[in-house]
């Protein structure tokens, strides 16, 4: 058994970032931590009660934050882990049409990314990690053993999110879900605070066309090239 190691997955809206993350942490006994439900918890937070974020100064928006406690809990059922928001469960409504059209305009507040990096530099102290996000390579875990950076064709990808939703019961189209994506892309990849980019030292996978055991068979067999595991 080698050392353990922290694995930073970076990459577009629904490239399948977080299926790929859980099912590496499961093979590997290895802690998932989900980055993009941090900032769907706090802005589903300011959604709720209302905040205009959008004229908090810094002050005001470290305040806020000082309010919230997002932490993940394992549901028996569906076997992943739940967002819990301040003691609610809040897994299905941060994934919600509200929460999506906003997480990537809240998300470029500096206050908030300084906050959710210094919390998730944490949950890496003891390594054994696979996390995803935008910035994980290139911001939270410079120095991660593993960073891959994840793409998919834009149409499959809207695709994929829309059976998601559809599964769920949840009512969308096609072009919605595109556009949303876009829009999230182009925040996430224009913003000033840590933009979602390419690690140099990040290996690209493109799973257009690759279902989870086949992206997990060709992450291990990496993993083993690099002696990793
Ligand atoms: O991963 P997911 O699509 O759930 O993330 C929701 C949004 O949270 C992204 O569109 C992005 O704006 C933001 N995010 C971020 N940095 C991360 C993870 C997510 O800015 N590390």
């Amino acid at each position: 058994m080698t050392k353990p190691i922290i694995i930073a997955i970076d990459g577009y809206s629904s490239c399948g970032k977080s299926t790929i993350a859980r099912a590496l942490a499961k093979r590997l006994n290895y802690v998932f931590v989900d980055t993009g439900a941090m900032y769907r918890g706090v802005s589903l937070y300011i959604l709720r009660n209302n905040i205009d974020w959008q004229n908090s100064s810094e002050k005001e928006v470290e305040s806020i934050l000082d309010k919230i406690t997002i932490t993940f809990e394992y549901n028996a059922e569906t076997k992943n882990s739940d967002t819990i928001l301040n003691d609610e469960n809040v897994e299905e409504e941060i994934r919600g049409k509200e929460v999506s059209e906003v997480v990537s305009q809240i998300s470029q507040l500096r206050a908030i990314r300084t906050r959710m990096v210094s919390l998730q530099q944490k949950a890496g102290l003891k390594k054994g990690l696979v996390m995803d996000g935008r910035d994980i390579g290139t911001k939270v875990f410079p120095k991660a053993e593993l960073k891959l950076f994840m793409t998919a064709d834009p149409k499959i990808r809207a695709q994929r999110r829309f059976n998601e939703l559809k599964s769920k019961g949840k009512e969308s189209s096609i072009e919605e879900i595109e556009e949303n994506l876009k829009i999230r892309d182009y925040n996430d990849t224009h913003r000033e605070e840590h933009p979602l980019k390419k690690a140099i030292d990040a290996i690209e996978l493109d799973n257009s066309y690759l279902d989870k055991d086949e992206q997990l068979s060709w992450v291990i067999r990496l993993l083993n090239e690099k002696k990793l595991s």
